[in-house]
């Protein structure tokens, strides 16, 4: 059996409007300045807290948590808000549809969102039911902490060398690599190609059609 699994912001779902208008409130409540936008992208991925300490520059005083909470609170409100959702890239759902009629694959998410946030973009998508293991930001250290692979590859009984995980960020690429997984890079996310193949991307898809091919190349026996 193998395991795919996905990071979900920048990698499934393009979050960046709706992440950016909940920074935009969530720094305006504290009546602190807004880091520039690409700062703002760039820790996408990240748990929320440990997002927050970056941008702050690991500044000790900085208010992290607030700032945590402060998003969260903006999140919820934007969500009920028309005009902002967190749409599929293109050609995701046909990579999760042909994925999923694999008897010889399982799917999972590892992300740095919440169970609830991961839980709404499913639903909104009719996804739910597609991943048999969902780690998230509420069970597990921040990536690149590799504790999300290892607790997904404990969860499904898949062995390393048949875990790849696919993700937008040098996060997703040093979290795989540490827990023994194999780690292809997407480039329609929120890091450049060179930041993913220096930590630690084997292969990079900028065509969502082509993943499954990539995929499969990957595992394929070295002659
Ligand atoms: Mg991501």
């Amino acid at each position: 059996m193998k395991l795919v699994l996905f990071d979900c912001d920048g990698t499934l779902v393009d979050s960046q409007h709706v992440i950016v208008a909940a920074m935009t409130r969530a720094f305006a409540r504290a009546e602190l300045a807004l880091p520039p936008r690409e700062a703002v992208l760039g820790i996408v991925g990240l748990s929320l807290v440990e997002a927050m300490r970056r941008l702050g520059d690991d500044d000790p005083h900085f208010p992290a948590e607030r700032l945590a909470d402060l998003y969260r609170e903006a999140f919820r409100e934007l969500r009920t808000e028309p005009g902002f959702f967190e749409p599929l890239f293109p050609g995701v759902r046909g990579v999760l549809d042909k994925l999923s009629a694999r008897e010889d694959v399982l799917l999972g998410i590892a992300t740095g969102k919440s169970q609830r946030g991961v839980a709404a973009v499913l639903g909104h998508h009719g996804l739910d039911g597609r991943f048999v293991t969902i780690q998230t930001a509420d069970d597990a250290p921040s990536k690149p902490h590799p504790a999300m692979v290892l607790q997904a590859m404990a969860a499904t009984g898949v062995h390393a060398e048949d875990t790849v995980l696919i993700g937008d960020t040098s996060f997703d690429m040093v979290m795989a690599r540490a827990a023994g997984a194999r780690a292809i890079g997407v480039t329609w996310g929120y890091h450049p190609r060179e930041t993913l193949r220096q930590s630690g991307a084997e292969r990079l898809v900028s065509d969502a059609d082509t993943l499954v091919g990539v995929i499969d190349e990957m595992w394929e026996p070295v002659a």
